[in-house]
């Protein structure tokens, strides 16, 4: 049976960036050694890095002045990470679910914290004022769990904005010139788990007077390319995906296959009488697409859940913060997954 990958994350990769990884690791450009067991200091994955490194900037069209960095310790250290760099005094945190509630718990660490909250995390706070002595505003642009995105690019001025992007990165085209730092763990969109990106503005460094630890200076990463031992095989898988992206019509490609993907699973939810979606609509998020049983079928979940994995969809379960259901459509998941969600859930419709 063909089974679908609708987890969370970790989530579904491009079957090229497996397949090229499954390579490596039995032979790793051609030096006869596999990835796992080769230097990070060695030519061979010194190009890889570098290749990485330079296709985020052309996928992105990342301008001058900033630096793509490779780093360890997942999403939730660049929480700490953040303030630790840049905050002086005060930050703005724009809460919009659990992984913005604890970024701004680590900021509250460093300094005072401006929070902006909607009175729901199934919608999204708006047009908010920032302070003007904030020393940048976070955002969380795609929540995982609730399954909120903002996808326009905002704009605060000379205030510096900071964006958690973990579960949208190359999802659709960014300005990266209207933020100083975007973060994320890289293992929704881009590679297996244990990798983390950080794309860096230098000129919002430099100006905390504490002292900072060398690991969690972005200034010791970006002045000494690999300063400790890098995630070597999510490294290089990510390169793959990139690749994959790049042949796939670029981060346009993909934005337009998830609008399409997104709108065939969304429509279908709003039709069908079994189901409602937990999300105000202009606000839904094209990468975690979240939904419960409509009224009057809220006894039908677990069979419904069942029903879903027998036919070979995997991952829908909702955060228990949710509960219902969660389709993860992230890049690599193919639009006919998505159509056999659909057809599942017809399926159930004309069984009940
Ligand atoms: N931020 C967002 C939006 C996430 O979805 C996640 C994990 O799912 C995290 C942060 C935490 O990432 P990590 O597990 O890499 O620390």
């Amino acid at each position: 049976m063909k089974v679908h990958n609708f987890y969370a994350g970790p989530s579904i990769l491009p079957q090229p960036a497996i397949d090229a990884t499954i390579e490596a690791l039995k032979n790793f450009a051609n030096t006869g050694l596999s990835l796992a067991e080769i230097s990070h200091r060695s030519k061979e994955f010194d190009a890889v890095y570098i290749q990485a490194q330079e296709m985020f900037k052309e996928l992105l069209n990342i301008p001058e002045g900033y630096t793509v960095l490779f780093l360890g310790g997942g999403a939730s250290l660049q929480f700490a990470m953040v303030p630790f760099n840049i905050m002086r005094k005060k930050a703005t945190y724009v809460n919009t679910g659990v992984w913005a509630e604890k970024a701004m718990k680590e900021a509250k660490m460093f300094g005072e914290i401006e929070e902006i909250k909607a009175t729901t995390f199934h919608a999204l706070p708006k047009n908010y004022i920032v302070s003007d002595d904030s020393d940048y505003i976070h955002i969380t642009t795609n929540n995982t769990i609730y399954g909120t995105e903002i996808f326009e690019d905002l704009d605060f001025g000379s205030i510096p904005l900071v964006a958690d992007m973990s579960s949208d990165i190359f999802s659709r085209p960014i300005d990266v010139s209207k933020y100083a730092i975007v973060y994320g763990g890289a293992q929704k969109n881009l590679a297996p788990a244990g990798l983390t990106f950080a794309i860096v503005r230098h000129d919002v460094l430099g100006k905390v007077e504490h002292k900072i630890p060398s690991m969690l200076n972005y200034k010791i990463h970006i002045d000494n390319m690999m300063y400790n031992t890098p995630p070597v095989i999510p490294i290089f898988t990510a390169l793959e995906t990139l690749k994959w992206i790049k042949a796939n019509g670029g981060v346009k490609g993909m934005e337009k296959q998830n609008i399409e993907k997104s709108q065939l699973l969304y429509d279908e939810i709003d039709r069908n009488k079994c189901f409602v979606g937990t999300v105000v609509k202009e606000d839904r998020s094209r990468m975690n697409i979240c939904f419960v049983m409509a009224e009057g079928y809220q006894e039908f979940e677990k069979e419904f859940g069942a029903f879903a994995e027998s036919k070979g969809l995997l991952g829908l379960k909702g955060h228990r913060l949710v509960g219902g259901f969660r389709a993860s459509t992230y890049n690599a998941l193919p639009k006919e997954s998505v159509q056999a969600l659909v057809d599942v859930m017809k399926e159930f419709e004309a069984k009940h």
